[in-house]
């Protein structure tokens, strides 16, 4: 099987099963008894919670733990702006669960104002500018796109933000860009940004944990109540073989650590060839040439992707048609925001890689890919 859905969700590395797995069988205990068996596992949640905050080069008491950055997006938006009063400033450009977000910000009769996107699919800075005023409260721009893979430049933005209204609020998902780039984030250590989420299972660990930065001088509500957990600010029994496992795979040295390593990377290397050939083949590059390297979105308008992705599948590759939660919509609202004609967003895949991925994969992949299109275009011309 060739993977090529990594975006989607990545395979837990080997050494985030087995430290997980060993935490499970021995150090299973509640973080919060009081007794402590051989190990405080409360502890270990703040080991793990250090090596988060370290990548993102900020405090360890900036970083709280959720079940999912869907989780830490809604807590960003749903709590984040100030007095609930004011306007809410977001870009088009937004995954489902801070999009869903601004609508639901706006049947509860707030001003949700939407950033257009540019056609390289980063945020409009003119546009972003024009909409911030001295009534915005918060302001959400996604790091980098899990649709496109185009980096918004956080740090510029933030200053921009910053210089409208020192007082807004500045939230970005960091999902896609986590460990991808950047690894250090300067826009979070100079304060520009406030609010930042990440996912664990998008970065080879598992699945429902997540964590939301939070600007330890901004003053924010707790966004679930009851035990006290994460410094009363998300209470709940910590998930804490997934949060170790998380930490586990953030540190691991399979990811990039700088971004002038980033040029050579293998992702980058396998995104730039499949990009090369394909694009020589009738394909069009949806997005910017500024994007991660791990997300590489095609379209070729005269073929149904869907069909594409099927024949792959059938012969052991697997591909995304755009993010998986784009699917579940059955529309391509990111592609569609930047222009997409309909046979454009229906002749759409998402390929997105992992330092698991080889060149001779990539190879395959995109050999397979011309071999199924002539299929498909013979096809449809009868
Ligand atoms: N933001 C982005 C950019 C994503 O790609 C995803 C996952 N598709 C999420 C948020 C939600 O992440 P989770 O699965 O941890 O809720």
């Amino acid at each position: 099987m060739i993977y090529f859905d990594n975006a989607s969700t990545h395979k837990p590395f080997d050494c985030v099963v087995k430290e997980i797995n060993l935490f499970n069988e021995k150090h299973f205990f509640n973080p919060s008894a009081l007794y402590k068996e051989g190990i405080d596992t409360s502890k270990i949640i703040e080991r793990s919670r250090k090596i988060i905050a370290d990548k993102l080069g900020v405090q360890s008491d900036e970083i709280y733990f959720t079940s999912s950055a869907t989780e830490a997006n809604n807590w960003a938006l749903l709590n984040g702006f100030k007095n609930k009063k004011g306007n809410v400033v977001i870009s088009q450009g937004e995954h489902a669960s801070v999009f869903e977000c601004g609508n639901l910000l706006k049947s509860k009769g707030v001003e949700v104002r939407w950033v257009k996107l540019k056609n390289d699919g980063t945020i409009d800075l003119e546009d972003l500018d024009k909409k911030i005023d001295n009534d915005t409260t918060l302001v959400s721009v996604i790091h980098a796109s899990n649709e496109t893979g185009a980096v918004n430049d956080i740090k510029l933005i933030g200053n921009l933000i910053k210089s409208k209204n020192v007082k807004t609020r500045f939230h970005s998902d960091g999902v896609a860009a986590f460990c991808k780039i950047d690894c250090i984030n300067s826009a979070l250590r100079d304060r520009g940004c406030d609010f930042y989420t990440i996912s664990s299972h998008k970065v080879g660990g598992p699945k429902g944990v997540g964590a939301l930065y939070i600007n330890k001088k901004i003053n924010i509500g707790p966004f679930i109540v009851g035990g006290g957990q994460e410094r009363g600010m998300r209470s709940g029994t910590e998930n804490t073989g997934a949060i170790i496992g998380f930490s586990k795979a953030v540190a691991c040295s399979c990811w990039v650590h700088s971004e002038s390593e980033q040029q050579n990377n293998l992702a980058r290397q396998i995104h730039d060839y499949i990009k090369n050939t394909l694009t020589q083949n009738g394909w069009i590059l949806n997005g910017s040439i500024n994007n991660t390297g791990y997300i590489l979105s095609l379209s070729n308008p005269n073929i149904k992707a869907e069909i594409l992705m099927r024949l792959l599948a059938e012969d052991g590759i697997l591909i995304g048609l755009g993010s998986a939660c784009a699917n579940k919509l059955s529309q391509n609202r990111i592609l569609n925001a930047l222009g997409a004609t309909k046979a454009h967003i229906e002749g759409s895949i998402r390929l997105s890689f992992s330092p698991l991925n080889t060149m001779h994969e990539a190879k395959i992949v995109a050999q397979k890919i011309m071999e199924k299109q002539k299929i498909l275009q013979g096809k449809s011309i009868k």
